[in-house]
């Protein structure tokens, strides 16, 4: 058996490995990443960057649509996710890639198939970055192929066709992304959620202008309901809050119910790692219970997000260099690409309720946004959040078009402890929907210019 010795041995080749790979090979550590799929992940592949390219392509052919353009939906090809930047980047910081699965034998150790050889990998620092993988209902596992009926999302993301009718189960990021773009691709969508809203993290007011567009799109919605289970006859079988059953039919059904961590199946059981439920416990500098033993995104739990798992990767690779980090961010901007788009950074108003905090809240709607008028997009709000007692900012949420272009802008001013009075105190630019920020943080002090 062909064996390696490395400084760091990374599993798995998503947005968390791979930077995590990049970074400690630009810092002179040598390092090994074992990806068995594809470069890049869940995010490049099958989730955030195709997911986005097929909202993308839904949107444009809308308005094609809505111009008599007149293309036929199945002319729309979502551009494939290239694995060359992420290939050229690791060779740049001269990682080593493995292309194989890889098998956990203990701390120090993990084996690679690589096509028909085995490799033997001993490291000193393992860093465990296997991601996240769909949760299926019990009464209705996944057909395992775009061409069944009960698609994950990884089957909505390559449809062989496109569905006259469409069931999606659980109106959280997922599920709502697809619905938009499936419903403007033409394709009747119902939504059956468990909770008694969308999107059930965030408030009334956030998810209103998200449920109208729903409505508004001609989405049916059935809020409260559970899923009982399905036949190719007479489709989903849905039970209400009254326990009364009623079946809706399908021609595909996506189930987006969450996703969960991957952290067995590959050896890493055998380390006996404390877990947090089925997530690997890290603290906060992304250790495992284990010595020199590390895990980073979503294999750690929530938040279930790419960035996420990039900082933490970008720490780990940092500390193994012998840098002293930590992951302790103050706020992690989570978008939601529904049309419109939703965006929390920070605390949300229930979030800091609960912890106790006074605060000051103060929105400024887009419909006194000169930009926001001229874009025809005048639905919507910024919401600023601010510590009463010295007006530091702790969150911001917002919905409307293209807001989730403001997150770079949210997330900027809560990690430097920025004040309304900064935020207010900053010229922006004319006509931008960024002035919606500073017209949010003028408001929260009690003299907001355009309302
Ligand atoms: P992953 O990206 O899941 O990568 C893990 C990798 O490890 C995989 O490539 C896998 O093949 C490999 N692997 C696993 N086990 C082994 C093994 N034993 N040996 C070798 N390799 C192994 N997040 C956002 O921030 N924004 C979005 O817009 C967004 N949209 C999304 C849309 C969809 C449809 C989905 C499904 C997810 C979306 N996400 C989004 C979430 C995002 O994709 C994940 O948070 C992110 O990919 C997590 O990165 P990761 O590195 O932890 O894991
Ligand atoms: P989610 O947690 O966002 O939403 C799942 C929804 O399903 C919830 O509303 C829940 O109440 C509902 N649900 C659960 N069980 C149900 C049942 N039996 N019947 C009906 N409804 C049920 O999960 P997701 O949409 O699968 O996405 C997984 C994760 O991926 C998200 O948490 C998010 O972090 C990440 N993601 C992020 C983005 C983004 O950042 N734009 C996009 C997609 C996914």
């Amino acid at each position: 058996m062909k064996e390696i010795t490395t400084k760091l041995l990374v599993i798995g080749g998503g947005p968390g490995g791979y930077v995590a790979a990049i970074r400690a090979g630009q810092l002179g550590v040598p390092t090994v990443l074992a990806e068995g799929a594809s470069l890049g992940g869940t995010c490049l592949n099958i989730g955030c960057i195709p997911s986005k390219a097929l909202i993308h392509a839904a949107h444009d052919f809308e308005q094609a649509r809505a111009q008599a353009a007149g293309t036929s939906p199945m002319g729309i090809h979502v551009k494939e996710p290239t694995l060359d930047l992420a290939h050229a980047l690791l060779r740049k910081a001269g990682v080593q890639v493995l292309n194989g699965w890889a098998t956990v034998e203990d701390g120090k150790t993990a084996v690679v198939q690589v096509g028909g050889e085995t490799v033997r990998v001993r490291c000193e620092h393992l860093l465990i970055a296997t991601g996240s993988e769909p949760v299926a209902l019990p009464n209705m596992p996944f057909s395992g192929d775009a061409g069944g009926a009960i698609w994950s999302s990884t089957d909505a993301l390559s449809p062989t066709e496109l569905p006259k009718r469409l069931v999606v189960v659980g109106a959280g990021y997922i599920g709502l992304e697809l619905t938009f773009a499936y419903r403007k691709l033409g394709t009747e969508v119902t939504v059956v959620e468990a909770a008694s809203d969308i999107l059930p993290r965030y408030d009334e007011a956030l998810t209103k202008p998200v449920l109208d567009a729903l409505k508004k799109a001609g989405v049916v919605l059935h809020l409260g309901c559970s899923v009982a289970g399905w036949d190719a006859k007479s489709g989903v079988h849905v039970r209400n809050a009254r326990a009364d059953e009623f079946a809706l039919p399908a021609d595909k059904v996506l189930v987006a119910v969450g996703r969960r961590p991957r952290a067995t199946g590959f050896g890493i059981e055998g380390l006996q790692l404390t877990m947090n439920g089925r997530a690997i416990a890290i603290d906060a500098h992304c250790a495992t219970s284990m010595r020199n033993v590390w895990a980073i995104g979503d294999v750690t739990g929530e938040p279930v997000l790419a960035h996420r798992a990039m900082a933490q990767g970008e720490c780990v690779a940092e500390q193994v260099a012998g840098k002293p980090r930590r992951f302790e961010p103050m706020a992690i901007p989570a978008v939601c690409f529904t049309d419109p788009e939703v965006v929390v950074c920070g605390l949300t108003t229930a979030e800091a309720k609960a912890a106790g905090i006074e605060t000051i809240e103060a929105s400024f709607p887009f419909a006194a946004n000169g930009r926001a008028m001229t874009l025809g997009a005048e639905g919507g709000f910024v919401r600023v959040l601010a510590r009463k007692s010295d007006h530091v900012i702790i969150g911001w949420h917002a919905v409307g078009s293209s807001v989730s272009e403001l997150s770079a802008a949210f997330g900027q001013s809560i990690e430097m402890g920025a004040r309304l009075e900064d935020v207010a105190g900053t010229i922006h630019a004319h006509p931008t929907l960024g002035e919606a920020v500073q017209e949010a943080a003028l408001r929260a002090l009690g003299h907001a210019l355009h309302i």
